[in-house]
């Protein structure tokens, strides 16, 4: 007979963490001994490792970012703690009143947990009531009583350093599905709008996190979620989001242009470049916005460029690339199309003959066009993490006036091949994430009505990603 198999829980980077941790707070307290050693006199003399393993155990979380923020909430709940429990002891000899002892033990807990509501850092509420506890309920007595409040104190906070030591020193090996979790945590209730980006496959999106991350940051009552939603079921996703009243959603592949004819109406990038990337609902209708377009216009912006006048060379014929190819055609720039499928550079090519014009791939294709440009933005996938393909060459950069930027769509990795190459040759560089911000920037004042600065939420952004 087949016995069902019993799964065993897994051993993760954050038992091994919060192991490691233990043994270092272990072993720094150590020197003053398991159990309190009052010869060594004052505050030494109440140190011990027990209270700083607790905080190792309590703070140890998988990644730097959730330790770091579990980390500030713990630290603040030990000083409102500290402080309510230090303050309490000057009650003195009367606290050996029983009941009294017991009755200011059920305030100071409802004043740590007030006083950690108040200042919105719910998780602090823990160390808030547990501090006072441990300095209330001990035999010590005199001037004692206040080393051992302050010996617990600097424990616990000696704990929360060493956990965020370790968790620095230590690798995040989870995958990249499981990470980010610090900043999508957002506050629900029963106001609270729902967002969201749609997809297939979508659960690989950033979206999520980026949204959440400035919606917290900006103290909206909006929640941003992930909802897969299968190719050609575009019209059914709409009206579900409608009857379930969300203030909108954002698109990625492969619903962009099917999304188009089912708006109400359309704004003129989204009509421009063919596809909707940010969908608003206001009073059961759809409003259609394309923010790709003018995202990497206002990226290009953010790092003092102006294609006005200028030659652009841009790699690959793309959803990307065409949004980038119509916006900079529209804001004067001449451009070239380089792509490997000629005939999907001259599609793009075809909205604005005027401005746009189609070539190959090949290296001596991009070398000449390289010559003539003033600016190169690449919008292939090559050098993307994950994806497999990378430029054969790098020669037709030799052929670029040093004064032309080099930017590329890509964020990750940070330094794509391709701008490390240009750097190297001495170009200006910029990677993609002015375009992500940018575009989810404009998507969230779209949703929301709400003026966001870019240039902040990008150094948001950039922490959490
Ligand atoms: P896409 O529609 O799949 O286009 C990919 C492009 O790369 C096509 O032009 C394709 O050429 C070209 N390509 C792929 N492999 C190639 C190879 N081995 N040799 C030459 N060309 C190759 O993708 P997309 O949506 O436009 O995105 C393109 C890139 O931009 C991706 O890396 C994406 O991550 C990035 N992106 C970044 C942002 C941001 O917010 N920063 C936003 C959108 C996109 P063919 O036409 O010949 O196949």
């Amino acid at each position: 007979m087949k016995h069902p198999s019993v799964p065993l829980p897994r051993i993760g980077m954050r038992v091994i963490k919060t192991a490691v941790a233990v043994m270092v707070s272990y072993a720094l307290f150590l020197p003053f001994g398991l159990t309190y050693r009052e010869e060594l006199g004052g505050v030494l003399g109440q140190m011990g490792p027990l209270y700083a393993c607790i905080a190792c155990i309590i703070c140890t979380q998988s990644s730097l970012g959730q330790t770091f923020y579990q980390g500030i909430s713990r630290l603040i709940g030990v000083l409102v703690g500290g402080a309510l429990g230090t303050a309490t002891l000057l009650l003195g000899p009367a606290l050996e009143h029983f009941w009294l002892k017991t009755i200011v033990l059920g305030m100071v807990c409802v004043a740590g947990v007030w006083l950690c509501l108040l200042i919105k850092r719910p998780t602090a509420c823990g160390m808030a009531c547990i501090l006072p506890c441990v300095i209330l309920i001990t035999g010590v007595t005199g001037v004692t009583r206040y080393y051992y409040a302050v010996a617990r104190i600097i424990e616990t906070i000696v704990g929360l350093l060493v956990a965020l030591a370790v968790n620095a020193a230590l690798p995040d090996h989870r995958p990249e599905s499981e990470r980010g979790g610090m900043d999508m945590t957002v506050e629900v209730k029963n106001s609270t709008r729902k967002l969201c980006v749609i997809g297939d496959p979508v659960g690989h999106s950033k979206s999520p996190l980026i949204q959440n991350t400035m919606i917290k940051a900006l103290g909206l009552d909006y929640v941003y979620l992930c909802q897969p939603v299968p190719r050609g079921q575009c019209k059914a996703w709409l009206d579900c989001a409608k009857f379930a009243d969300y203030a909108g959603f954002n698109a990625t592949m492969p619903h962009k242009e099917e999304l188009v004819p089912l708006m109400d109406e359309l704004d003129e990038d989204a009509r421009l470049i063919g596809a909707v990337n940010t969908v608003c609902i206001r009073d059961g209708k759809a409003y259609g916005y394309n923010t790709d377009g003018e995202g990497f216009l206002r990226s290009l912006a953010d790092e003092g460029i102006d294609p006005a006048g200028k030659r652009v060379m841009v790699l690959g014929a793309g959803g990307a690339s065409k949004a980038v190819c119509l916006k900079l055609a529209q804001a004067g720039a001449e451009v070239v199309v380089c792509n490997r499928t000629l005939d999907k550079a001259q599609t793009i090519c075809n909205h604005d003959p005027d401005h746009l014009r189609p070539t190959g791939f090949t290296p001596e294709e991009l070398a000449r066009e390289a010559e003539q440009c003033d600016l190169l933005v690449n919008c292939t996938s090559l050098g993307m993490e994950g994806a497999s393909g990378q430029f054969a060459d790098f020669s037709f950069l030799d052929s670029l006036a040093k004064s032309a930027p080099v930017v590329d769509l890509i964020y990750a990795p940070a330094e794509t091949e391709l701008l490390r190459q240009a750097r190297k040759r001495g170009h200006r560089t910029a990677n993609g994430l002015g375009l992500l911000v940018n575009q989810a920037v404009l998507s969230l004042e779209y949703f929301t009505g709400t003026a966001i600065d870019a240039a902040d939420m990008k150094k948001r952004i950039a922490d959490v990603l």
